[in-house]
Formats: structure tokens, C-alpha cells, sequence
């Protein structure tokens, strides 16, 4: 069997550079175009506006959920909607307190600060957030040794949005310093039906409603998937058809990418098969699976799982992760695993 490419998997919902170019394109900039996520947007919206009411800053804001589901497109709304600057960067890229530093003294009075994966910021470097997030102020040491002092910076009254994967990851004392918490859900299907209807229509892609439709219920409930399927069914309308993306065409694209009816690939199939073939479904460990898959733990715990789980096809136990009936069914085994497992099932 071909290894599967883990880098480039197309329902991945991580950026993947050379295919997702055009993401800034699609990036929705107002709350209209903003579908769903409806309690955090009108929430948001009340906030911008007593925030630009009191012509104050708005208060530290911290979204978490998986990747793809529009964390970064909502940290540029805000700016947006604050008529604000919005500085992007992300937790590994700042290094040191130096390179925080610097971010926070070149920001202007309101300004929005995006942190991607907030949670990999180094330790020392959080130490100098809580300052700038509760006090606005920087305290920087001045010198080495015993003539080392410290002197205190004032900065511009900012906001921070924090994005992360997992809000668990998250210190206690960095989270307790976000007024507004949000956690971002995965989309349903007509939400994301309206997504590509929206995306088809700022790149010229023709489709029609059962194409949209088709796409959206295997986009995973992830508009960046739900994007990346949409230019992936364009080329096939394209080449094969007349250009109209139909539920025939769609269903034709997402056959050839291996992508089954609830948008799952090879390398979730995989991920289950190997469980019910190799560990009776279960309970299994999550570094087992890891190992018997050729994936790191955390991407499957981040990446794989919260969409399978969503499904209800894993679930999660004290003894470690089980294939639920609906998986076992969904791969085509018997869901009543102990009386009729098929030979190849049973553990030697
Ligand atoms: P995250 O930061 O959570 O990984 P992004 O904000 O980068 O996700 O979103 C990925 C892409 O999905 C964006 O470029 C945008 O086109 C699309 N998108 C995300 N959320 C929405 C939404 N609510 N409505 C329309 N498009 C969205």
C-alpha cells in the first residue's frame, strides 16, 4: 500500500502554503460575511461597540478550537470592525522577550495583536505578556549583574487575540488575564454550503445549489477544507465537464481524492482500521495508535480525533480511545464486533 502524505493531506485543515494561496482572497473582512459562529458574533458585536462607545481598547480576547475554523479571519473582523491596525504573528515565532518587545512597542494606541498558537509561547517570554496585558506596560532589565535594574515601559493600550488549538494548553494565569473567552464550533453543512456559494462567487467558480451541497458535507466542518475542496472540484468541472460544478462532478473530484461520503480520506480510515483490525477497536492508547499509524500523537489528538469524535465514530475513554459501533459501520464491519467479527479482525 502507498504511504499516505501526511504533508499535503487535503483534509487537513492546517494552512498548507501551495494550496491555500488564495485564502486571503477568500478571507471574509465584515461580520456579514462571517457565516455562523452566531452566540460569538453577536456576543463580539456588543463588545466593539460599548468598547468604541467608551473610545477604549476592547478587552483581550481568546478564541480556541480546531484549526481552519476561522480564528484568524475573526481577529482580523475585529480590527476591522474597531477601525483598528492588526499585527499578526504566532507563539513559536516569538522567541525571546526581546521579539515580544518589540511587537508591543511598535503597536498604535487600539491596535490589535494576533498570536497564533498562543499556547507555544516560551515561559519567559509569557512572563512579560502578563504586564502588557494587565497593566500596559513593559518591564525590561536593564544591564547584567549586580548593576542589572529594571525599568518600566509604558505601551499603547492594545488588544490581544490569542488563538489556540486547545484552551487546556494554556496557563492558568495567561488565561485569567482574557476578559472574553470564545470557543469556536465546527460548521454545519448549510453553513457551509453558504461558505462556498460565497467563495464560488469571489473566484468566478460556477456551481450549482447540489454541487455546493455535496462539497459541504464532506468539507468536514471546516471552511478552510470546505475552500480547498471547492478550488480541487473546480479544476475536475473544468477539464472533465462543461465547468459547472454539479453533485455529479463534486462527487466525481471527491471519489478521485479519496474523500468518502462524510468527508473522511485514507488516513482516517486508516487510523480506525488499524484500531479494529489490530486492537479489537479498542480501548487503545493514544501513543499506540501513533505508533502503529506513523503519526506524532499531538496531530492526531489535534488534527484527526476532534472530527471523528464529532462524528461519533471514536470516543474517548479512561483506557484510551475506542472505536464506536457507528465506526465500526462506517468502515463496513459488523457494528456487533464480538459475535460476528469477520477473521481478519480477531487478534491472533
Ligand atoms: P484558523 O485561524 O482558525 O485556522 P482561518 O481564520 O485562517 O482559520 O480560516 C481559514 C479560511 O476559512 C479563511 O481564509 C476563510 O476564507 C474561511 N473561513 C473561516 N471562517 C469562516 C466563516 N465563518 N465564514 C466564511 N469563511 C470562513
Amino acid at each position: 500500500m502507498m504511504e499516505p502524505d501526511y504533508e499535503n493531506r487535503i483534509v487537513s485543515p492546517d494552512y498548507i502554503p501551495e494550496v491555500d494561496a488564495t485564502e486571503n482572497v477568500l478571507r471574509p473582512k465584515t461580520f456579514s460575511e462571517y457565516i455562523g459562529q452566531e452566540k460569538v458574533k453577536q456576543n463580539l458585536k456588543i463588545y466593539i461597540e460599548a468598547a468604541k462607545n467608551r473610545r477604549e481598547a476592547l478587552d483581550h480576547v481568546l478564541l480556541y478550537g480546531p484549526p481552519g475554523l476561522g480564528k484568524t479571519t475573526l481577529a482580523g473582523i475585529i480590527a476591522n470592525e474597531m477601525n483598528v491596525n492588526i499585527r499578526l504573528t504566532s507563539g513559536p515565532a516569538i522567541e525571546k522577550q526581546g521579539d515580544l518587545a518589540a511587537l508591543l512597542t511598535n503597536l498604535t494606541e487600539g491596535d490589535v495583536l494576533f498570536i497564533d498558537e498562543i499556547h507555544r509561547i516560551p515561559r519567559t517570554v509569557e512572563e512579560v505578556l502578563y504586564t502588557a496585558m494587565e497593566d500596559n506596560a513593559l518591564d525590561i532589565i536593564i544591564g547584567k549583574g549586580p548593576s542589572a535594574r529594571s525599568i518600566r515601559l509604558d505601551l499603547p493600550k492594545f488588544t490581544l487575540v490569542g488563538a489556540t488549538t486547545r484552551a487546556g494548553q494554556l496557563t492558568a494565569p495567561l488565561r485569567d488575564r482574557f476578559g472574553v473567552i470564545f470557543r469556536l464550533e465546527m460548521y454545519t453543512p448549510e453553513e457551509l454550503r453558504i461558505i462556498i456559494n460565497q467563495s464560488a462567487g469571489k473566484l468566478g467558480v460556477r456551481i450549482d445549489l447540489d454541487g455546493a451541497d455535496e462539497l459541504a458535507r464532506r468539507s468536514r466542518g471546516t471552511p478552510r477544507i470546505a475552500n480547498r475542496l471547492l478550488r480541487r472540484a473546480r479544476d475536475f468541472a473544468e477539464v472533465m465537464g462543461d465547468g459547472i460544478i454539479t453533485r455529479e462532478t463534486a462527487k466525481i473530484a471527491l471519489d478521485r481524492m479519496e474523500i468518502d461520503e462524510l468527508g473522511l480520506d485514507a488516513i482516517d480510515r486508516k487510523l480506525l482500521d488499524t484500531m479494529i483490525r489490530n486492537y479489537n477497536g479498542g480501548p487503545v492508547g493514544l501513543d499506540t495508535i501513533a505508533a502503529a499509524i506513523g503519526e506524532e500523537a499531538v496531530t492526531i489528538e489535534d488534527v484527526y480525533e476532534p472530527y471523528l469524535m464529532q462524528l461519533g465514530f471514536l470516543g474517548r475513554t479512561p483506557r484510551g480511545r475506542v472505536v464506536t459501533p457507528a465506526g465500526y459501520e462506517h468502515l463496513g464491519y459488523p457494528a456487533d464486533r464480538d459475535d460476528e467479527a469477520p477473521e481478519q479482525m480477531k487478534l491472533q
